[in-house]
């Protein structure tokens, strides 16, 4: 059952030089490995990044069209794979299969976006001066694009930095997670029959302080994207910035649903519920914190609980309603946060206790009475834990919303409409929304956050996710 995978280094497949490898695990059944990968080092690094610089050239003066036609060809590849992607992603990561078969998806679709977007880069703009002038925008690759991604969306993620990156005519290097790196293999896999040029993509496995380090500080690489945490985030940036290049990071979130007394309370449980505990609450736009005004917060407490006990986590390929944890480590710091919001004096409503049989399995949990200040209000937890937190009125609500160090993604419900555009001026996120869950964003519109969740200088997605990829040169043709 398990595979063995290489890097993909210059068109080949190989093996990390010093021949080490390490495991993945199914977080289900622990003691199933998925897969087997080499444990790159620098040295892996380097011979990577060394063949990204001799491929850019010619792949950046690859016409768009062209590079287009590829990316298009691997998103066919990648739907004709999809079911089997879909049962790897479930494997190694621990997504129910509609969540993972959902990020598949996402993945094909984002290499279709860019694959037709690629087509149709820069512009021609009238001169509003000498009629005889044409004036043409010309967006340039920048070289050698360093990617480092986390194990939550395996294969999303990855997607939404190589295709915008390949799209603009960059090549690029890879690090995955080390937790759930297979779904980069296939695409990295898609893309190779697809005709990708030896060299343009590339995609070493290994750990984060030595393979990502060495990535986002090689002198040879020119941006860097990073999305992970904001302690890997900020080092990932003092690394990449010491000789200039340029960085994009998202990075952690604390995400509020505000829950008006004009809400429809049964709905809004709906809404939070599917935003605090979808993917087992492992999304960086997952809702941790519902911010309920006092009319109606016992009537939500006692609905969102409701929906919390209802669940029951088992196996993604049982098509469960939430998977696992995706390591023991994850579950050990959620199980540390429902310790710690006790002994802060939040109620437990619901959950929180680990399920007395194998594999990373949790309770959705749910507290009540907490306050805006206690670690459970204000770090990120990264697992299905809610904090219900009461407020007097709207002032109170947004005071409560922005008072983290994170401004990812946040929601408001209510049936006022002039509340609703109130709180999409006045909340610090990137991604706001009425009515509806905090988690997911389409992937033709810009996504990034604000404060500590994001560089904010550079989004990703959509034709803003092109951006970061490129540096625009204006022509004036007489
Ligand atoms: P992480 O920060 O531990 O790791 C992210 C990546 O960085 C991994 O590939 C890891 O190996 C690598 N890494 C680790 N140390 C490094 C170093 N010193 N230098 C360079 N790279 C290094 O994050 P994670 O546990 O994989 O993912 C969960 C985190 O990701 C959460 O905080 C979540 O909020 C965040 N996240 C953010 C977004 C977003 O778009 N804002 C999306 C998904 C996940």
């Amino acid at each position: 059952m398990a595979t063995n995978y290489s890097n993909y280094v210059g068109g080949e497949w190989v093996a990390a030089e010093s021949g080490d490898t390490f495991d993945t695990h199914d977080p289900a059944h622990p003691d199933q490995v998925v897969g087997t990968y080499p444990k790159s080092s620098a040295a892996d690094t380097d011979a990577a990044v060394a063949a990204a610089v001799d491929a850019s050239e010619e792949w950046g003066d690859t016409p768009g069209p062209e590079r287009g036609r590829v990316l298009s060809r691997a998103s066919a590849l990648l739907a004709e794979r999809k079911d089997d992607i879909t049962e790897l992603l479930v494997r190694e990561e621990g997504k129910t299969r509609a969540e993972a078969g959902g990020e598949v998806q996402r993945a094909i679709d984002i290499f279709d976006y860019y694959g037709a977007t690629a087509r149709d880069l820069g512009g021609t703009v009238k001169s509003a001066s000498a009629p005889n002038t044409t004036l043409r925008t010309k967006n340039e690759p920048l070289g050698v694009a360093g990617l480092i991604t986390p194990w939550n969306y395996p294969i999303a993620i990855p997607a939404w930095k190589i295709a915008p990156a390949l799209a603009a005519g960059n090549a690029a290097v890879i690090k995955p997670a080390t937790l759930a790196p297979g779904c980069v293999h296939e695409i990295a896999t898609a893309l190779e029959e697809a005709g990708l040029p030896d060299g343009v993509l590339n995609v070493v496995t290994g750990p984060g302080s030595e393979v990502g380090d060495r990535l986002a500080s090689h002198p040879a690489v020119d941006a860097v994207s990073f999305t992970g945490s904001t302690t890997v985030g900020s080092a990932v940036y003092d690394a990449a910035t010491e000789d200039g290049k340029r960085v994009q990071l998202e990075m952690g979130g604390k995400n509020p649903t505000v829950v008006s007394d004009s809400a429809d309370v049964a709905e809004a449980a709906d809404i939070v519920s599917a935003g605090a505990f979808g993917v087992t609450g492992q999304a960086c736009t997952a809702c941790s914190r519902a911010i309920v005004y006092e009319d109606v917060y016992d009537e939500f407490v006692d609905a969102v609980a409701a929906r919390a006990e209802a669940i029951d986590p088992d196996e993604g390929l049982a098509d469960s309603d939430m998977g696992p944890h995706v390591s023991m480590d994850e579950l050990e710091s959620t199980l540390e946060y429902v310790e710690v919001g006790q002994e802060e004096g939040a109620t437990l409503e619901t959950g929180g206790d680990a399920l007395d049989r194998k594999g990373y399995f949790l309770q959705p949990a749910v507290f009540s009475d907490v306050e805006s200040d206690y670690r459970i209000a204000q770090e990120e937890i990264f697992g299905p834990v809610l904090s219900v937190i009461s407020v007097s009125d709207y002032e109170e609500a947004l005071d409560v919303a922005n008072d983290v160090d994170y401004g990812l993604s946040a929601s408001i419900v209510t049936e006022d409409h002039s509340e609703a555009n109130r709180f999409v001026d006045d909340i610090d996120a990137g991604v706001v929304k009425i009515n509806e869950k905090t988690t997911g964003v389409e992937l033709h519109v810009p996504f990034g956050g604000m404060k500590a969740s994001s560089s904010e200088t550079y989004r990703e997605q959509g034709e803003a996710g092109l951006d970061f990829y490129t540096i625009s040169k204006t022509v004036y043709d007489n």
